[in-house]
């Protein structure tokens, strides 16, 4: 028997993916290699970083309750309490999957998929191989951390995103290699819990993907609560200690320095995992270990299809698998498939202060030739920022001075991650500047920081 669609991945891409094509009454099955469902995202990614940011800024607020008229002696963080209420949340959510799978009709395969070529998978699984057979294949085998050459992560000093999450004890010196979004994320975490962070990136700023302005305020940020920042500084000659490792790294001013930290997160990038599925047995093209696809998420290969972050051009985020996995299923059940755009893909990176942002950068609108009219308003002028205590940031708006258009919308102060659905909504629904000014918001709101930054496209903010 051949199942119309078989999805190779529990991610946000397959599992959802699996789902939708059971919705639609596809005979469907899910393949995954791990014991439990959920995949980089919910097992070692999106969900148990932010469970773990979400006790740092609770913490944060135990730290000084004074400020808030609270009386509080002596708080303490029970880090063994902390990570089991982590992996709580974790093991709750891959149940959930079980029982979406068990409520859609998906059968679970467990065991390694390789494409044999001709809609055949091998399952090499726990009880032998097998052989499955589908109309259409759905491959979502996600990513994993990227190693600098010649190192090895361990359980102990080396660290990626998997061991960093379970250490028993906050090391009392943490660095960090890399300043995209999970190593800000977890400068973000460790640097609240007591850790002493330092950030060492190559590139001349951190989250180098995000506006240049939005890269200066987290930096003001970070560097006011302590985490040494060495933005252009390449790290060398990494060497395992006993309990610590060491390393040269050559600053920006081109000065070396010898460091030492009890542990060192490796947060480089993500490598997609195209390298043991079977691609060659195919005609789909990589580009750099990425797959190429079309608009509907198509290979070269017939009736195979990727989706997540094995994907080429689309960036490597949880909501861009999920997005990717319902236009592939949509254009197998024939339904309307529309490409992925670019340029309505939310960004959200969790640190404190949140960022949270879509569309162009303001150097990006400029460079592709617009008349770009900025609209900018600080947290600071926002009295529910003042009632949080939280009044870092500012909300920035790139519109199109012609007809305007909004370009790109980005946040970084409190809650930016969920602040920036609106302006997501707003661009997709294609309202103009004009039509944000005139959209009502609540009061007092953290989001009212947003109606008055699209009014500061023409100079007419209230409370600045
Ligand atoms: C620390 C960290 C924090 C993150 N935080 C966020 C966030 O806050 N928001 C966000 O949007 N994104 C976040 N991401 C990125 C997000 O996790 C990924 O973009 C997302 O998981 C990609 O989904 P996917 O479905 O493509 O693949 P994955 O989630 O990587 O899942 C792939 C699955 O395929 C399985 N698999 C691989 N090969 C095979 C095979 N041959 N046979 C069977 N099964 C196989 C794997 O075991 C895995 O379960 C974070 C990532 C990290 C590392």
């Amino acid at each position: 028997m051949a199942y119309d669609v078989v999805v190779i991945g529990s991610g946000p891409g397959g599992y959802s993916a699996a789902v939708r094509a059971g919705q639609y009454g596809l005979k469907t099955a899910l393949i995954e290699k791990q014991p439990r469902l959920g995949g980089t995202c919910l097992l070692v990614g999106c969900i148990p970083t932010k469970a773990l940011l979400h006790t740092a800024d609770v913490w944060d607020y135990f730290k000084n309750p004074e400020a808030e008229g609270i009386q509080c002696k002596d708080p303490r963080l029970d880090y063994a309490k902390v990570l089991d209420r982590k992996n709580k949340i974790v093991t709750k959510h891959s149940k959930g999957i079980d029982f979406l799978m068990r409520k859609n009709k998906v059968d679970v395969i467990k065991g390694h998929a390789r494409l044999l070529g001709g809609g055949r998978i091998e399952v090499q699984g726990e009880k032998g191989n097998q052989t499955v057979e589908a109309k259409n294949i759905i491959l979502a085998t996600g990513s994993e951390a990227r190693m600098l050459p010649g190192l090895q992560s361990d359980a102990n000093q080396i660290l990626t995103n998997i061991e960093i999450l379970d250490i028993p004890v906050i090391p009392k010196t943490l660095g960090i290699i890399g300043a995209g979004a999970v190593g800000v994320e977890f400068a973000s975490i460790f640097n609240r819990f007591g850790s002493k962070v330092t950030i060492l990136e190559m590139l001349p700023r951190l989250v180098p993907v995000e506006d240049e302005e939005i890269s200066k305020e987290l930096e003001k940020h970070f560097k006011k609560t302590g985490i040494r920042i060495e933005t252009g500084a390449k790290a060398e000659n990494i060497r395992k200690n006993a309990d610590s490792v060491s390393l040269s790294v050559t600053l920006a001013s081109g000065q070396k320095e010898e460091m030492e930290f009890e542990k060192l997160l490796v947060a480089v990038g993500r490598k997609p995992n195209t390298d043991n599925v079977g691609l060659e047995n195919t005609k789909a093209e990589l580009d750099r270990g990425f797959v190429k696809v079309d608009g509907q998420q198509r290979t070269g290969e017939p009736g195979l299809y990727a989706i997540g972050d094995i994907v080429a051009g689309t960036p490597q985020l949880a909501h861009v698998a999920t997005a990717e996995g319902m236009v592939a299923v949509s254009h197998i059940a024939g339904k309307p498939a529309h490409p992925i755009n670019r340029n309505r893909i939310p960004g959200a990176t969790y640190t404190e202060p949140g960022i949270g942002s879509v569309g162009l950068s303001e150097a990006q609108a400029k460079a592709q030739g617009f008349q770009v009219k900025v609209g900018k308003f600080p947290f600071a002028a926002n009295s529910k920022a003042t009632i949080l205590g939280k009044h870092e940031g500012f909300v920035k708006i790139i519109s199109d001075g012609r007809f305007g258009e909004i370009l790109g919308v980005h946040i970084i102060g409190p809650e930016a991650f969920e602040l920036i659905s609106e302006a997501v909504a707003a661009m997709e629904s294609e309202a103009t500047v004009e039509t944000m000014m005139s959209t009502i918001h609540a009061h007092p709101t953290i989001y009212e920081a947003v109606g008055e930054a699209f009014n500061n496209v023409y100079g007419l903010a209230i409370n600045i």
